[in-house]
């Protein structure tokens, strides 16, 4: 690592504070006594006091703008340490650790509709940092965890008076400044990663490199060109040391677990073991405090490229069901087959010998999705999660409303999506469901793994007379089943 200290400048902020600052000064004052002059020369009386009162306006504006205006911003570079400075005083600053930088990647301004404008903000539901200023491209550094600092300052405002400081956790800071392509470099010198790249995983991407963490991590995301290769042989789903806590509630605590292709593994515990929220990690709704998730080798919480490679083979049927009421079945899976990019005709011929097995008839997908029983809303819900092909699979109560013709059919497609090599994740209540579809349970209880495994390797570990999903499911939590034990 050099042990140099490098500032780079936003755009603009290079120009000496004089330069910025004299034309304001000048316009105000020309304003103000433009403005004295024509009251005192119109207004009548005592209204001519109101005219000496005038010229405050310019003058507040020009001092609210003076706040604007202070240097200097940028982003500076220090041993260890990356500090990104917005505005006028060294309270509108965010600084993180050096080594939490686990990728760099340059790309053109393009997405955002206010391009041009200058934007200081926290984007809390990516947690990202944004610091941009002008039209030109953006640097944008990934952080291998999010990294929680104070933060103020949303600037630009007219009134630069102090704002109250927010504590924000950031994973991202996209950043403008004047040289981008030495931030880059310079980056990628001081953390000793492979040179960058010409067109990186996204379209737009122009420079992506992607440092190999310490920390040993099989989830941890591949640089995004090694993505493709690990996709077609790796884990559908690999996540690893997961950690979310709802305040003061630790909801999931070191869970690892991996779903290999063609494999269906069953995810299990009591109310409030913590199920759902590893869903909710796993499916990319809810991002870990801590751990890492990959699927299909593409890492969900990475950066964007990889993120969005991730959520194309991923499929999710939730146990809501969250349809427009008055879309119709058909033009519910139109929609879903639209975001994944699939064409209508082609969704239509891969859900039709489902919808069939399911009993789910054209007709009935005709129909407004408010008119649905609830297990033809769960029918709607399996059909719009395989619309666009997953390669790996989530399912939340799949067969709750099912009748049991429906219920047995679900099986038996479960089973040939499994020959597909589809990886799935189930998760139930129905502990006889899983015994029969799963190929391994994963037992949670109060946010961690009690005990994975085949039922028939759990039934052994805890010395079970036979291989019975529920006496395994007590046992592994701790608990003396219904039936009182059953050991050996
Ligand atoms: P269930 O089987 O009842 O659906 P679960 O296994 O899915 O339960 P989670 O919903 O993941 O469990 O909840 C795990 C823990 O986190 C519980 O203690 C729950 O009370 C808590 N929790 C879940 N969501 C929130 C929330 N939004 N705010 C606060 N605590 C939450």
């Amino acid at each position: 690592m050099t042990q140099d200290t490098r500032h780079f400048p936003a755009h603009g902020a290079a120009k000496s504070a004089r330069d910025r600052i004299t034309p304001i000064v000048v316009m105000a004052w020309v304003e103000a006594t433009a403005v004295t002059a024509v009251g005192l020369a119109l207004l009548p009386g005592w209204w001519r006091l109101l005219a000496l009162a005038l010229p405050l306006v310019p003058l507040w504006i020009t001092i609210a703008t003076l706040g604007q205006f202070g240097g200097p911003v940028g982003v500076t570079l220090s041993p260890g340490k990356v500090t990104v400075a917005w505005l006028r005083s060294a309270r509108h600053h965010y600084s993180f650790p050096l080594g939490l930088v686990s990728g760099v990647s340059m790309a053109p301004r393009s997405d955002d509709s206010r391009a041009g404008l200058s934007i200081c903000r926290w984007v809390p539901d990516s947690q990202r940092l944004e610091l941009l200023r002008g039209r030109g491209p953006v640097v944008r550094l990934f952080l291998s965890e999010p990294c929680s600092r104070i933060f103020q300052g949303d600037g630009p405002r007219l009134w630069a008076g102090p704002r109250r400081p927010r504590q924000v956790a950031v994973r991202e800071v996209a950043l403008s400044v004047d040289d981008p392509e030495a931030l880059a470099d310079t980056l990628v010198r001081m953390l000793g990663l492979p040179e960058p790249r010409a067109g990186g995983a996204g379209a737009e991407a122009r420079t992506t490199v992607v440092k190999e963490t310490t920390r040993p991590d099989p989830a941890h995301s591949p640089p995004p060109g090694a993505a493709a290769s690990s996709a077609l042989d790796g884990p559908c789903l690999s996540a690893t040391g997961l950690g979310y806590a709802y305040g003061t509630v630790t909801a999931v605590k070191e869970v690892t677990l991996t779903v290999r292709a063609g494999e269906v593994v069953g995810l299990v515990g009591l109310n409030g073991a913590g199920k759902t929220t590893t869903l909710r990690i796993v499916t990319g709704v809810l991002r870990p405090q801590a751990g890492h998730v990959s699927v299909a080798g593409f890492g969900l919480w990475a950066d964007p490229a990889q993120s969005l490679s991730a959520r194309r083979v991923l499929g999710v049927v939730p146990d809501g069901f969250p349809v427009y009421p008055r879309l119709t079945g058909r033009e519910y899976l139109e929609f879903v087959a639209r975001l994944y990019s699939v064409p209508p005709a082609e969704a239509r011929s891969r859900t039709a010998e489902l919808a069939s097995r399911l009993d789910l008839p054209d007709a009935v997908l005709a129909r407004p999705s408010a008119t649905y029983s609830t297990g033809t809303r769960r029918k709607l819900m399996i059909l719009a999660g395989v619309v666009h092909k997953p390669r790996f699979l989530v399912m939340d109560e799949p067969t709750s409303g099912l009748d049991p013709q429906a219920q047995r059919s679900f099986k038996e497609w479960l089973a040939t999506i499994r020959h597909d090599g589809v990886g799935v994740l189930l998760s139930s209540h129905s502990l006889p469901l899983v015994a029969d579809c799963c190929d391994r349970l994963l037992i949670l209880h109060e946010g961690t793994i009690a005990a994975q495994g085949s039922i028939g390797e759990l039934a052994s570990r805890f010395r079970l007379a036979g291989s019975d999903a529920e006496a395994v499911f007590f046992a592994a939590i701790g608990r003396p089943g219904p039936r009182g034990g059953g050991c050996e």
